[in-house]
């Protein structure tokens, strides 16, 4: 380790030099506060920006043990840390020239979600943030001091700012912590109560818009009111006593006019995966853990799925107990998209009539008397949901706006009207037993999902003789020559979790994980076990800033090896 006056001495040579002379600035420096790392220098402005790492002894940061014992209080503390760094550094601006962002310390914070990332760490003996930089440059020269500023100016003052416990603001690091873990403790009452789902009395679910995750502002939003029929009290560790709407296992259908605020409800059931951050609207919604949310998905591959409780008999005579396509249609990727989440463990799935192919949802009676069952290869979804959840456990939240069928297979009806719940289930009820029995059930029981074992072959991360393994954007993963695409996998939230997808697959590719013996469940569990063992750093091949991820569930993981099109899986007989 140098002292960091070398690397003042360092930077003062450079000016004006050559973009690639930055390389000479690599490694440790020793300041007054903490010590700085430079793992990784750009060659040249356009490429992606230089990683940093900036560590702060624990004696010298402060930061009360009692805040991040335990792994969801570790996860909420270093998110906060991540955030309030972000804040700091935003602040102040950027200096120098350079493409992009150059010039500004970048520390990959996160959204609305509380995630475990590997933006900063907090350790027994130091708190260390993963930070980015675009060098500054004019043209293809070396801006030397304004890299000086940065250094010896924006960082020592964003550390001040973001890392001494001192300089935080105490309350609202408790908060973070308190809103993180009360999440925890709402997902755990969950199970123990029977419930799939839990909405907090007074939750903002709209958000700003389609393109911000924001929570709508508070004079348009109405907030959520709990139904007396669904209310239920959960004891949270901070906020204490805490009034709901639970919703309970088994079917429930949620229906209600257009623009009542469906689709707001059940995309915030979600995301309730995760924990929010204090002040999303959502820090009180809470969903089972093994949530998926499923939709039609028209053009995806599929690779061996047993749809057979939804689709037989295709025309061609195509094997649907092992069905393959490279182009699904809507209803074979809808009833695809819910075996493979079965497959690897699923409890409760949530779907969206707007997203839905309706051939799967239902078939009315009209449709039964005029095509017979003959000539439907398509067992609508409404024949199986009650058969899912009595032989398989499986929950299903419904949003159903276009078709009072789904009455009769219901156990809780909830009527959404004008942003508010109100539960219908007896009149429902009453509507479906008036009706002349018309419509007869034609689901067929199916004792098991059969589990695939993906093989070793079908993963090539090379493109052109070297690893290419990495995430555009949020719902894009490149993986050598193909390009995964995610974009109806809704719970990615965050682009470092669709990087830390793209790592995942590799990482159990390189373990050789893929040993064409074990399931894909069992690679999930494998790769899953290694990062909580060892951290999200594992997926990094680097010593040193890992890269930024955030952890994704095992679900979307899957997902993403599912839509990799040159798959190649065998059935488990
Ligand atoms: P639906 O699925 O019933 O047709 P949506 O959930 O799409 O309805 O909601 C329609 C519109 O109302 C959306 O623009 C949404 O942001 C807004 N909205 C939803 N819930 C609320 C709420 N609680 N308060 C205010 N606006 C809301
Ligand atoms: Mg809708």
């Amino acid at each position: 380790m140098l002292p960091a006056d070398r690397l003042r001495d360092k930077l003062l040579t450079l000016e004006g030099k050559g973009y690639a002379a930055y390389k000479a600035i690599a490694g440790a420096y020793r300041f007054p506060r903490f010590v700085l790392f430079i793992d990784r220098v750009q060659p040249d402005p356009f490429a992606p920006p230089s990683l940093l790492r900036v560590r702060v002894d624990m004696a010298e940061a402060q930061v009360p043990s009692d805040l991040w014992d335990g792994a969801t209080r570790r996860v909420a503390m270093e998110d906060f840390l991540a955030r309030r760094f972000r804040e700091v550094t935003r602040r102040q601006g950027r200096r120098g020239g350079g493409p992009g962002r150059s010039g500004v310390l970048l520390v990959d914070a996160g959204g609305q979600e509380i995630l475990p990332r590997t933006a900063c760490r907090l350790h027994e003996d130091f708190v260390e943030l993963r930070l980015a930089l675009g060098l500054p440059a004019e043209g293809r020269k070396i801006q030397a001091r304004q890299a000086q500023a940065i250094f010896f100016e924006d960082l020592p003052a964003a550390v001040e700012g973001a890392l001494l416990w001192a300089n935080l603001d105490a309350r609202a690091a408790r908060r973070h912590v308190e809103v993180a873990e009360d999440h925890a403790a709402l997902q755990d009452a969950l199970r123990t109560r029977g419930l799939v789902a839990f909405v907090a009395e007074g939750a903002i679910l709209p958000r700003e818009s389609g393109a911000s995750d924001l929570p709508l502002s508070p004079h348009r939003a109405v907030p959520f009111r709990a139904p007396p029929q669904l209310a239920v009290t959960l004891h949270l560790p901070h906020r204490g006593a805490l009034g709901g709407m639970g919703i309970p296992a088994g079917v429930t259908l949620i229906v209600g006019g257009g623009f009542h605020g469906k689709s707001t409800l059940l995309a915030a059931l979600a995301r309730g995966v995760y924990p929010h951050v204090p002040g999303d609207g959502r820090e009180y919604v809470a969903t089972h853990p093994d949530t998926v949310k499923i939709r039609a998905e028209d053009g995806r591959r599929v690779a061996r799925v047993d749809i057979s409780p939804f689709i037989t008999n295709l025309p061609f005579g195509q094997d649907t107990q092992a069905f393959s396509t490279d182009n699904a249609s809507g209803s074979t990727s809808q009833a695809a998209n819910i075996m493979e989440a079965l497959e690897v463990g699923a409890r409760v799935l949530l779907i969206d009539e707007d997203t839905s192919a309706t051939n799967f949802m239902i078939r009315d009676e009209a449709m039964q008397r005029l095509v017979p069952k003959a000539l439907e290869p398509i067992t609508p979804f409404i024949d199986q949901v009650r058969h899912l959840y009595q032989a398989h456990g499986l929950s299903t939240v419904l949003v159903m706006g276009g078709s009072g069928d789904y009455f009769s297979v219901a156990d809780t009806v909830i009527l959404m009207e004008a942003f508010t719940p109100r539960v219908v289930t007896e009149e429902a009820r009453r509507i479906a037993a008036a009706r002349p029995a018309g419509r007869v059930s034609e689901g067929r029981p199916f004792e098991r999902v059969r589990a695939r074992i993906p093989l070793p072959h079908g993963f090539n991360p090379y493109r052109e003789r070297r690893v290419r393994v990495d995430a555009r954007g949020l719902r894009t993963v490149v993986f050598g020559r193909e390009t995964i695409d995610l974009s109806a996998v809704e719970q990615v939230v965050d682009p470092s979790q669709t990087r830390a997808i793209g790592d995942a697959i590799f990482y159990a590719l390189e373990k050789g994980y893929f040993d064409g013996e074990r399931p894909l469940a069992a690679v999930l569990d494998a790769v899953l076990t290694d990062i909580a063992q060892r951290g999200l750093e594992v997926l990094s091949g680097f010593e040193g800033h890992p890269g930024d991820y955030a952890l994704p569930r095992r679900y979307e993981v899957a997902a993403a090896i599912n839509r990799l099109r040159t798959l190649a899986v065998r059935q488990v007989e």
